[in-house]
Order: C-alpha cells, then structure tokens, then sequence
C-alpha cells in the first residue's frame, strides 16, 4: 500500500468515527497521524500526553469499529504519543494527573464571572508556591473549577516540565487515606501527598463531617505549605461556610486568595457555546449561539450539554442545524432539565410504535420484528441521553456494551441508506424529546 493510500484509508476511519460520536469527535482530531499501519493493526499518533489518554478513555471502540468499516476486516487500533523519534502508549506513560485535553487555558472563554480566578490561575501555574498560597476557588456546580484546575496543571507542564503535580477529588484523597489507614501504609500515603511541588484538591467541601480526614488534611496542607510548595483548592463554597470545616482548615484556606466564581452573563455564555462549537469542529452560527444561551443560564455544563443536544439530533435526523431544529432539541432539553429523557421514556415509544413488549426487547429472541426495535431502541438511547454502553445494554435484557456498540453503528448505516429508516428515527425522536403518546 502507498502511503498515500495509507492517509486516504485513514483520512476516511477518522471522518466515520467522528460522523459515529459527535459528542467525542474534536477538532484536533484533524492532527492525528497514523504511525504504523500493517493491516491488521493501526498506531495512530498524537502530539499531546492527554489527548492520547481521551482517545484511549473515551474513543478506542469508536475508532476500531470505524477502522474495521473502512477496511473490511478487524483492525486493532493504538493511540501513541508521538514526538519526533519517541513513541509510547498510554501503558507506558509516566504516572501523573490524567488531565482532560479540552480543559486547558486556551479552552477557558474569561469573562466579568472567572476573570479573577482565571488569572489567579495564571499566575499560579507559572510560578509555583510564590504568588497565592493556597488558591481557593469557589462557585456553584458546573462553573469551571474543574476546569481550572486541570488548565493549570497543563501550564505547570508546559513551563516546568519536571514538577511533581498532585490533581485528585478530595473524594479520592479521602479514599486513597482511609486505604492507606487499612493497609497500613500511611507513610507511602504521606510522602505521595507531601512532597509535590504542587497539590490540587478540586471539591474540598467534600472533607465536611469527616474528622479524620481533616486532621490528616491539615497536617498535608502544613507539611506543602511550610515546604513553600504550591497548594490550590476548590469547593463549591467559601471556606467558611463549609458545614463543619474545622476552624483552623477554614483559616488556612484563607490564607492565600480566596477567588470566586460566578454564573456568566449572557455574552459570555455565547462565546462558551462557540469555543464548545468550534473545540469539536461544528459550525455554528451566531443565531444559534444565541438561542443557545438564552435557553440556558445557570450551569455551563447544561449549556454544553445543549449543544450536544442539537448536534446529536441533527444526526439522528440526518439534518442540518437550524434554529427550528435547534428549538425542537431543546424542547426536549428543557423538559430534560426537570426530567431526563430516560431509557424508558425511549423503550415506550418504540415499543408502542411496533406494538412489541419490552420482555420481547430484553428476550434472546432474534427475529428481525424483534431486533429492529431493539436496535433503534439503543441507538436512540445512545443519542438522546448520557447513559453508557453497557447500562444501556442493561436495560435491554443485560447485552454487553459490544452489542450495543453494533447496535448503532447498524441503525446509524441505515439511517443513511435508507430514507424509511430516516424518517422513522426522525418521528420517533419527536416522539421522545417531546415526550408525546404514540397514537
Ligand atoms: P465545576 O468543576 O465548577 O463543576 P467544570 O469545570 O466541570 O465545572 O465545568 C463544566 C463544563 O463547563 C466543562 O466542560 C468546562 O469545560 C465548561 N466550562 C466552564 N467554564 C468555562 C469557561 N469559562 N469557558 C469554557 N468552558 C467552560
Ligand atoms: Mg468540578
């Protein structure tokens, strides 16, 4: 095979996965490279350690079924981080923070509401333990502490890239100490945590009403602190008024700055929804943008969600995105925003609409009267709302994710072949965001 042959082959398995999942589809996957590719196994290469490790997470079978489309036959496929001569695969990365790659500072739209956290932020991740120690961010959920915290860990990278870096939910430090208290292994526990160069601890409200753990807390946060390393903290409210947070963790916490953060005003949240748009390659248009964030006030993740919402109606329907479909959608997402379209709610219609029983469903009966709908019933389910592979697999009688997997990658053809298909899954969708009874 040429080379060129080889980069068109490839050219087409990235375009089918990210036609697949446009949810996960980003547009840095237009950088990827194919390093090896023999047949039988494809090493596909990216620049960035964490890229690399959300194309492991989050897209490996989304590839391998998109490769095996492409080339006819099974296809095994690895995400290498490559870099002129060196190769490795996540296996062999160094351990450190898994960081999301979409959560860095280029990612992070600054507005009136973050602008002081972002640039605490900042200025923290380029000099460590010498300019706010610690860094307290707060806000409500979903404004962008979690993203904070990663960008700033991808900065420490880029400036220094030998520091040691701790990024955990107070939930997992909790954990990971009371193991440690089991196993015995407290003085492990300890020189993980107390000799970084800097500890980030996202969601701290966390450690409220667990004493032990907050003895154990304030004497890591002394040991990083008295060292002049870094430590910067989130929670989802100031530190004092976190229920029960002992007095001397409270004032700790307000030793260095204390940042909010608030909820975006209006322009800021249009210009979320075009970096959203544009991080994963979609078009969209400032109209769009608008309504978007009209429709959506409080919480950034729902605003992203919304966005999901409509691109992943738009393929479902096979149609393009325009302000009509975008209000269908959100029809949907409103009424998603009191009560999530469940699987339920998708087995109801289908079920009703081809006059079968959810027992028939969640039979191992493989009739097509049969099949089909269950199909449907699991890419609709894939599409419409946030369940994984394998609950959705649950719900329809314990099948396991590959199934599922097969599932709608089957309806998914279809919907593109065949016009009849098209138009039912569009009815059926209606039928589903708009939670209407099935004549
Ligand atoms: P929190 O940790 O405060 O609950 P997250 O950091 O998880 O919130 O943010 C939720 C989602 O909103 C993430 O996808 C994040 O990328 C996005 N987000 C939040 N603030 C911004 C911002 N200012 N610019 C771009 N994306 C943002
Ligand atoms: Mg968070």
């Amino acid at each position: 095979m040429s080379a060129q042959e080889v980069e068109s082959i490839f050219a087409d398995i990235v375009e089918r996965a990210r036609a697949a999942d446009p949810t996960r589809a980003r547009k840095w996957f237009e950088d990827l490279r194919v390093i090896r590719f023999d047949g039988g196994s494809l090493g596909i290469g990216c620049p960035e350690e964490a890229s690399v490790r959300f194309l492991d997470q989050n897209c490996k079978g989304t590839f391998t079924r998109a490769a095996q489309q492409v080339t006819g036959h099974l296809v095994t496929v690895d995400f290498l981080i490559s870099n002129g001569q060196t190769q490795k695969t996540v296996e062999t990365l160094p351990p450190g923070p898994a960081l999301h790659p979409d959560y860095t500072f280029d990612n992070f739209v600054v507005g009136p509401s973050n602008r002081l956290a972002h640039a605490s932020c900042i200025a923290v991740s380029q000099a460590l333990g010498t300019t706010y120690n610690p860094l307290f961010l707060y806000g409500n959920a979903g404004l962008g502490k979690t993203h904070l915290l990663h960008a700033v860990c991808h900065g420490i990278r880029r400036t220094s890239g030998t520091a040691s870096i701790q990024l955990l939910s107070c939930e997992e430090f909790v954990n990971r100490f009371i193991r440690a208290i089991e196993q015995g292994s407290l003085g492990s526990f300890h020189s993980q945590f107390r000799t970084v160069d800097a500890l980030i601890i996202d969601d701290v409200q966390f450690l409220r009403e667990r004493e032990q753990s907050q003895e154990e807390f304030f004497h890591t946060f002394n040991a990083i602190y008295n060292n002049g390393r870094q430590i910067i903290l989130s929670a989802d409210s100031p530190p004092a008024e976190i229920p029960s947070l002992e007095d001397r963790l409270v004032s700790r916490f307000n030793w260095g700055l204390v940042a909010r953060i608030d909820p975006p005003s209006y322009e800021t949240r249009i210009a979320i929804v075009q970096k959203k748009a544009h991080l994963r390659g979609l078009e969209i248009g400032d109209e769009i943008a608008e309504y978007i964030a009209r429709q959506v006030q409080a919480n950034i993740r729902e605003l992203e969600g919304a966005l999901t919402t409509i691109y992943a109606l738009a393929t479902t329907l096979g149609e393009p995105v325009d302000l009509q479909l975008a209000q269908t959608a959100l029809e949907g997402q409103i009424k998603l925003a009191t009560k999530h379209i469940s699987i339920t709610d998708i087995i109801d219609v289908v079920t009703r609409h081809f006059d079968v029983r959810l027992a028939d469903l969640q039979s191992k009966r493989r009739s097509q009267s049969i099949t089909v709908p269950r199909q449907i019933c699991m890419y609709l389910a894939r599409n419409l709302t946030r369940h994984s592979l394998e609950e959705i697999g649950g719900h329809l009688g314990g099948r396991d994710h590959t199934t599922v997997m097969h599932a709608c990658g089957k309806i998914a053809e279809a919907q593109q072949s065949d016009p009849n298909m098209q138009a039912l899954l569009r009815e059926l969708t209606k039928r589903v965001t708009q939670g209407q009874q099935v004549a």
